[in-house]
């Protein structure tokens, strides 16, 4: 493959063109906004020029990467008819996504690959489009593209198993970690990361401690890069709460997976974190300060649930953790654990894929299923157990991998 096609030239069109034009590829950019293809083209030519002030490209190849980049307002022959991979990275939306592919399979060469960048439409519905649908998959980037790891390479019921090997060995041209999971709701990282962000707010929500508090556990005890709130803030309430919200519906409302009224609460009252300086935190001064008061209730826990908890903390590297920071921690990191038990339970990758795509997916210090064995399974277990006594929606039930032991 040396010629593909990139259909929508926003955030992510834009940084897949990037990055496939450094890697030799010609790029034909489509979209139907001239606008966004000559902002596009305008922020690709800047993120050369960085790479070339650092050293990390030759001002030669700036040239050619950029020369190589064409684009066009239109499907059709002349702009995808040699084409032989059209990746398609337009508005989250099913129907204008089924059209965009009705015309890719009319105009480019029948031995081009289809694929789609969609965050959380099945890639099976988006296929029912087109006559073949053996041609589509997803190749789903991370942002920003052009430097995020990670590509989760969708294998949807009726994709051929050999596009799909073929787009996980161009992603891995590309300097890219590829790993293949199935078409299911949030494919791996946007499934397994729930918890990370429901448990969190549900702390929250109950009192049990504050934004600060809880980002600080989750980077001081459990080794994240960012906390829950701080990383809601970066990428934007809104998309983390339309990614909940699609995962919720499509996994029949199943209550582990339930968005939080205080998330909704923000996006609504327009608080989208870091683009719109405030959300969890206020970011109009030097340094970010929690912009949510917490309504604090004491609790207290029995001490069979206390002990376990701590004998989960400890084994799970946050030994310093008080009975409040355990609590928090086990609690968010316990669902994440569970979630990628269930996501392997129900084949959706491998668990070296599922492992990998968390830690290159979303800079997870490890990855939840080595983790989970680290801790010992029968401890994940019975703290799950001992978690799920304390609810009453069954939350924590153990996936079958815990359950089994
Ligand atoms: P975006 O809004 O930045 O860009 C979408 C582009 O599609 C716009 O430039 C728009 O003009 C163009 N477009 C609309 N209709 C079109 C048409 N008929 N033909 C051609 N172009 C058309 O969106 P984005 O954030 O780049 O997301 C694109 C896709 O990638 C979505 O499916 C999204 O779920 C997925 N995704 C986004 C992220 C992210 O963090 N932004 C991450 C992974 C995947």
């Amino acid at each position: 493959m040396e010629r593909i096609a990139v259909i929508g030239a926003g955030t992510m069109g834009s940084g897949i063109a990037q990055l496939a034009a450094a890697h030799g590829y010609e790029v034909r950019l489509i979209d139907v906004n001239r606008t966004v293809l000559d902002n596009a083209q305008a922020t690709i030519g800047r993120n050369y020029d960085r790479a070339v002030e650092k050293g990390r490209m030759a001002a030669g190849d700036r040239d050619a990467a950029l020369s190589r980049i064409t684009t066009a307002e239109s499907i059709d022959a002349g702009s995808v008819g040699e084409a032989e991979l059209a990746i398609e990275a337009v508005i989250e939306d099913l129907h204008l996504k089924q059209r965009i592919f009705k015309s890719l399979e009319q105009y480019a060469p029948p031995s081009a690959t289809l694929a789609t960048n969609t965050s959380s439409l099945p890639v099976g519905r988006i296929a029912e489009a087109v006559s073949d649908p053996s041609r589509l998959i997803g190749m789903h980037f991370f942002n920003p593209a052009p430097l995020m790891p990670l590509v989760e390479i969708i294998a949807a019921e009726k994709s051929d198993p050999a596009r799909v090997a073929a787009a996980s060995e161009l992603a891995r041209q590309w300097d890219k970690v590829a790993v293949i999971a199935r078409d299911t709701p949030g494919f791996i990282v946007n499934r397994v990361a729930r918890g990370f962000y429901l448990e969190a707010l549900r702390l929250l929500g109950e009192g049990v401690a504050g934004v600060d508090e809880i980002d600080q556990v989750m980077k001081s005890h459990g080794g994240f890069r960012m906390g829950p709130f701080e990383l809601m803030d970066l990428v934007g309430l809104d998309v983390n709460l339309a990614v909940s919200t699609s995962v919720w519906e499509q996994m029949d409302k199943k209550t582990r997976f339930a968005p939080h009224e205080i998330q909704q609460k923000l996006v609504t009252e327009g608080r989208l974190g870091r683009k719109t300086g405030r959300g969890f935190y206020d970011y109009s001064r030097d340094h970010p300060i929690p912009a949510l008061s917490v309504d604090r209730r004491s609790f207290a826990l029995n001490p069979k649930l206390s002990d376990t908890l701590q004998v989960f903390a400890g084994r799970a590297g946050a030994t310093s953790a008080s009975g409040t920071e355990q609590l928090v921690f086990a609690r968010i990191l316990g669902a994440i654990l569970n979630e990628a038990g269930f996501a392997l339970d129900e084949q959706v990758a491998s668990a070296e894929d599922i492992d990998t795509a968390m830690i290159k997916g979303t800079n997870y210090p490890k990855g939840p299923l080595a983790w989970g064995g680290e801790i010992g399974q029968r401890t994940v277990r019975g703290t799950l157990r001992a978690l799920n006594e304390t609810v009453s929606d069954g939350r924590y039930a153990p996936a079958d991998r815990f359950a089994d032991i």
